[in-house]
């Protein structure tokens, strides 16, 4: 079967008419119009007979055709149910499996379990804007078994991930990434490319999963609850928001920041990941009471 050029406008125009389908600008939905970055992305994520991807939102299809010519099989996940009716025409292949739910409330170990078993696993997407953030941020604080990530993302998300502390672009998504993984801008892409068009541009980034976190904790979930609770609040000092965030009596916050050396007055945004680390241990430590 020849692919429908998904990312040609008349092809998108044609299907607009025929479905009666509006874009979602809620939904984050800009889709590409560009085949060679669409190319370049699966490139990028070097898919081969062996892989299965999962891709977050498939839209029309466009990088899905892509994604199905190269992977052993693919699972997208895509909130809008109207768009089930248009996959019909346009996603018409024997390794695919399209899950028509908010990739939020997927779990993701157990889908990994059920569909790709001895596969290496992927992540691949143009992810929707509005919810960039949480969807990075849940992929890194499950522990899922997925050796690549390849998304498309706003520019200054991009700029997030590699962030240095004392920037205003250093924040619990730059912490979470540095944790589980290595990353990079593997190029950044005009807003032209999209349709209807985003007001930012955007780059398409890949995270390539350690295989061990670059930090030993005792306990991963302390890890990302304190450094979501420092940058929280960011215009208060450590004390302040570890003690609001995590409900922890201002004096055990007190106890378990000289423990490790780490000034109380100081802001969340000047720690690096090994800081968090020792503060996240030093909680389990005391067990802390929640007030
Ligand atoms: N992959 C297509 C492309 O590149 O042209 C569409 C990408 S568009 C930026 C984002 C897609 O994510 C839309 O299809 C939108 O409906 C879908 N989406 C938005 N929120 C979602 C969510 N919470 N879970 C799953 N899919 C979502």
């Amino acid at each position: 079967m020849d692919d429908l050029k998904l990312y040609s406008p008349k092809v998108i125009k044609d299907i607009l008419a025929k479905y009666g389908f509006n874009f979602s600008k809620s939904l984050g939905q800009n889709f590409l119009i560009d085949g060679n970055i669409i190319n370049k992305i699966v490139d990028v994520a070097d898919i081969d007979e062996n892989t299965g991807v999962i891709e977050i939102g498939p839209g029309f299809g466009t990088l899905t055709q892509g994604l199905c010519n190269k992977a052993k099989k693919v699972v997208s996940i895509e909130i809008d149910k109207s768009l089930q009716v248009i996959h019909k025409e346009t996603l018409n292949y024997d390794n695919i499996k399209i899950i028509y739910e908010d990739f939020m409330k997927i779990d993701v170990e157990k889908l990994i379990e059920e569909e790709f078993q001895g596969m290496e696993v992927k992540l691949v997407a143009n992810l929707p804007y509005y919810i960039t953030t949480p969807i990075i941020m849940k992929i890194l604080e499950e522990k899922i078994k997925i050796s690549k990530i390849v998304v498309m993302v706003q520019k200054e998300v991009a700029e997030r991930l590699g962030a240095k502390p004392n920037t205003k672009e250093y924040g619990a998504i730059t912490l979470a990434v540095q944790y589980r993984a290595n990353t990079n801008i593997a190029m950044i892409v005009p807003s032209t490319v999209f349709m209807p068009r985003p007001k930012v541009d955007s780059a398409v980034i890949t995270l390539d999963i350690l295989k061990q976190p670059r930090i030993k904790v005792e306990d991963e979930k302390m890890l990302f609850s304190v450094v979501k609770a420092s940058f929280g609040q960011r215009r208060k000092t450590l004390l302040n928001s570890l003690s609001n965030i995590l409900k922890c009596p201002k004096e055990q916050i007190n106890e378990v920041l000289q423990n490790v050396n780490i000034s109380p007055s100081v802001r969340g945004e000047t720690l690096s990941l090994d800081e968090f680390g020792k503060i996240a241990d030093e909680l389990v430590k005391i067990e802390y009471t929640k007030q």
